[in-house]
């Protein structure tokens, strides 16, 4: 039952504090949203202020302006921001009375709220620093000089308190670090980023796209993009079926009933979709797929020389998200997990845990991520007992240790049914992703009665366990075009092979290749469009097609094609079952590169 915690590249996160140094930078950079609104209030003296938060590597502030800012503006703002830094101006620290506050405040409606949830008698403070003045609980640096280098980013829409019900206030995002060199570093990193994002790569490599009349964050797979996740999924359901998984499929609606029972409807509820009625039951889209796999298991009695017993599913599934969360391919409302669950002993779990930490960091390894684990405990609101927690927490312990993997310990992180292990990937540019998750439950079993009939002849109460590895279908190829920046290695490039004929002339010699590249399975692109040799090379580069094979005059003369790699190497003539025989190594291998290292 595990959910999209996602802390994925490109959402706002305010910072968690884990030490001296985190808390002193986001002090820093919470100062500057300070600075930022002195420089804009300086600037448009009508502007009012909501909330201005550090978050990760930066800060924001919400503001309601008389007008929308431009790119000019956030350069004067900066130019002011500057200024103010230089002056080395005191921050101030005032405590104050909620009634004064209020009278401080009082034509600002945002702190107006703020203070009014506020117990009467708490003691409130005030930042100022310069002309601002601010409602604030601080802490903040000593004065503005020791602001380190900053520079303001862009201005987006943003509902006060994310309520699309409530007014659209505009936020300027910056960042700030303790030096300009570490400033300029970070500044390369976001560049690179933006080369990467998904959502542009997909579309210049014409991946996937989302249509309006369709629906916002629903996802059209184009044939190339439906191509990468095809292979992905056989790749994985082939990894699963020799692991001992058996595939199952559950339909995309259920009735109320099973969300009765497995208490969706009481606790998932705002998740899903309204209901549609047919013959007067209520059917809801499926918010997971753990019912319908747990019906399956029950169509039977099962024996303990059954277990364990291991449904895998490539289901879809559908849960609302608020249309001003939604993020190209990383947070859509429809998208398809690669879910497993498996019904074991309480004496197998440990090595059925195991046996998933090592599918995880298997494909963490073929998908080229490193990756960081953390291991989930029991949060405020939980079921069952103290000792079955205990143990659970133990076996996931146990089961991390056995496979020698390192992890963090995520106090409080766990579901409210039971503890889990998240594994994060982390991509070629350092950000961490939602990766595989294992998560043990003592809720459904219990609520649906999933039992097993022991050695003694007696019915035992099974143990599930959730797992994904790759999580959503749709998250999780987002997020290797921006780990690739879109140049896939060759098992996965929807076309692998660029088939260049210099004139007409070659056209057919090069359908010849081609058939014999689709004999052993390569997929090939011949490029006969009336162009220039360079103009095609040119195309087959953009769309960051592994192999270019240029075929000219000599080329057919001798049976050879010259091979040029993407990375733009040119490798030379080589005889055609040469290139071919690389090629299908190559993809046999699912590595990285381009060419057979020779041992
Ligand atoms: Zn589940
Ligand atoms: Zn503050």
């Amino acid at each position: 039952m595990s959910m999209a915690d996602v802390k994925e590249p490109g959402s706002d996160v305010i910072v968690e504090i884990e030490n001296e140094l985190d808390l002193a930078l986001a002090t820093m950079r919470h100062s500057a949203a300070h600075l930022m609104a002195e420089a804009v209030q300086e600037l448009i003296p009508e502007v009012k202020f909501a909330i201005g938060p550090a978050i990760e590597n930066g800060f924001y502030y919400d503001m309601d302006l008389p007008r929308p800012l431009s790119p000019d503006d956030l350069a004067s703002i900066e130019n002011l921001m500057a200024r103010h830094r230089d002056a080395d101006e005191p921050f101030v620290r005032t405590e104050v009375s909620k009634a004064d506050a209020l009278e401080t405040f009082k034509n600002n409606p945002y702190k107006v709220e703020i203070l009014k949830e506020l117990p009467d008698d708490s003691t409130i403070t005030t930042y100022q620093q310069g002309t601002f003045l601010d409602l604030c609980k601080g802490p903040h640096v000593a004065s503005t000089g020791e602001i380190g280098a900053f520079k303001l980013l862009s201005v987006a829409g943003a509902y006060w308190r994310g309520d699309e019900k409530r007014p659209m206030l505009q936020r300027i995002y910056g960042t700030a670090w303790p030096s300009q060199a570490e400033l300029d570093d970070y500044l390369a990193r976001v560049e690179e980023a933006q080369r990467r994002d998904h959502r542009r790569l997909g579309r210049d490599l014409d991946l996937f796209s989302v249509n309006d009349e369709i629906g916002p964050g629903l996802i059209l797979w184009h044939p190339r993009g439906a191509m990468i996740r095809y292979q992905i999924e056989q790749f994985e359901q082939k990894e699963q079926l020799e692991r001992g998984y058996q595939i199952v499929y559950t339909p995309h609606i259920a009735s109320e009933k099973i969300y009765q029972t497995s208490g969706h409807l009481e606790t998932y509820r705002e998740n899903m979709y309204s209901p549609m009625s047919i013959e007067d039951v209520d059917y809801y889209l499926k918010p997971m797929n753990c019912p319908a796999h747990i019906k399956i298991y029950q169509s039977h009695v099962h024996s303990y020389r059954d277990l364990p017993i291991r449904y895998a599913e490539l289901g879809t599934v559908y849960r609302y998200e608020r249309s001003g969360t939604l993020h190209g391919m990383l947070r859509v409302r429809g998208f398809t997990q690669d879910d497993a669950h498996i019904f074991c002993t309480e004496e197998q779990s440990t090595d059925e845990i195991a046996a998933v930490i090592d599918l995880a960091t298997y494909m963490a390894k073929i998908f080229g991520y490193d990756f960081k684990a953390y291991l989930a405990t029991r949060p405020d609101k939980w079921i069952g007992d103290e000792e079955t927690w205990a143990r659970a927490i133990e076996k996931l312990k146990v089961a991390l240790e056995q496979k020698e993997v390192d992890y963090k310990i995520d106090e409080g992180g766990g579901a409210f049914y039971g503890p889990k292990i998240d594994i994060k990937w982390v991509d070629a540019l350092g950000r961490e992703w939602t990766g595989p998750t294992v998560q043990l439950d003592f809720n459904l079993p219990q609520r649906f009665d999933i039992n097993y009939i022991g050695e003694d002849g007696e019915k035992h109460r099974a143990v599930m366990i959730h797992r994904t590895l790759l999580g959503s279908m749709e998250r999780f190829v987002g997020g290797l075009v921006e780990h690739y920046a879109g140049a896939f290695p060759v098992w996965l490039a929807p076309t692998q092979i660029a088939l260049i004929p210099i004139t007409d002339d070659q056209v057919e010699y090069c359908q010849d290749v081609a058939d014999q590249a689709k004999q052993l399975d390569l997929r090939v692109e011949i490029f006969d469009q009336k162009e220039r040799m360079q103009a095609k090379i040119r195309d087959a580069q953009l769309m960051k097609i592994p192999y270019m094979l240029v075929v000219g005059k000599r080329e057919v003369e001798n049976d050879v094609v010259a091979v040029r790699l993407r990375s733009g190497e040119d490798l030379g003539a080589m005889p055609v079952a040469d290139f071919l025989t690389m090629a299908q190594r190559i993809v046999a291998s699912k590595g990285l590169e381009l060419t057979v290292k020779e041992a």
